[in-house]
């Protein structure tokens, strides 16, 4: 990990200087933190889980036609993508009512909304990501129009696609938060999905039971967090069903 030039390192992620011009590797911390970084911790084996999980929901929405800046895991923390600027947008979407949508309007947690909801906040730790509308993106010049509406297309894609995919095993897409990039590829300018897609950035509730099953578990205290990666990695194939134990090289998790 020391062999590559560090280029930067976030809350959850540390990205690297890739192999090739115009590639970076991610590489998945165990560190979480919430409410703007006031609490902080580590889930153990998070990192390998999220890497696994973000690995397959890219692969599976690349092959339905999204463009990503997924291009292969390398091990079990790592994965390598393309080179991209980030559009500074936390794009979020919501199926069901929870979080600070509840908070904010008062809106019963599990209200299943009449129809998803896309809302933008600014990627700004020291504002707190604050939500803007379409008017202040394209009057900061954050992204344009043409920009703008890719990402929503893209988005409600990404929606259809992954509350069907969840749905079949088990799990209700309460909401989401997704980051897109531009990539330049010679004189051609992608809007591409970047980041990463894992209970990290998402809510994800047990059908039968309601259960949460992600990082409102570390924020919330509600104990049982690491099961509750390791069940959702499970459910989608990647983990045995007898365990993270049974995972080649599962102490590397540590
Ligand atoms: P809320 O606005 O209710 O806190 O979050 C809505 C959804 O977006 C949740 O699934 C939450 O996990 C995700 N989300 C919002 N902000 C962030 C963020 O800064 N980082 C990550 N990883 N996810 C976020």
């Amino acid at each position: 990990m020391n062999r590559r030039k560090q280029i930067y390192e976030g809350k959850a992620k540390v990205l690297f200087q890739g192999p090739e011009p115009g590639t970076i590797v991610q590489y998945f911390k165990d560190d979480a933190t919430a409410f703007n970084n006031k609490k902080k911790g580590t889930i153990t084996g998070k990192g390998v889980l999220n890497n696994r999980i973000s690995e397959l929901l890219m692969t599976r929405l690349g092959e339905i036609g999204i463009p990503t800046h997924f291009i292969k895991r390398l091990n079990m923390r790592e994965q390598l993508v393309r080179e991209v600027e980030i559009i500074p947008l936390e794009v979020i979407v919501r199926n069901i009512a929870a979080g600070t949508l509840s908070q904010r309007l008062g809106i019963e947690e599990g209200t299943t909304l009449p129809r998803s909801i896309i809302e933008y906040c600014l990627k700004n730790d020291a504002l707190g990501d604050p939500m803007v509308t379409e008017e202040h993106i394209s009057c900061f010049g954050w992204a344009t129009h043409q920009e703008l509406d890719e990402i929503v297309n893209l988005t409600l894609r990404i929606n259809d696609f992954l509350c069907g995919l969840f749905q079949g095993i088990g799990i209700r897409l309460v909401d989401f938060k997704i980051e897109f990039g531009r990539w330049y590829n010679g004189d051609d300018v992608r809007v591409v999905l970047a980041d990463e897609i894992s209970p990290d950035s998402c809510r994800l509730w047990d059908m039968k039971t309601n259960e949460k099953m992600d990082k409102d578990r570390f924020r919330r205290d509600l104990g049982k967090v690491e099961e509750a990666y390791q069940e959702v990695a499970r459910r989608l194939g990647i983990l045995p069903e007898s365990g993270p134990g049974d995972m080649p090289g599962s102490k590397a998790m540590q």
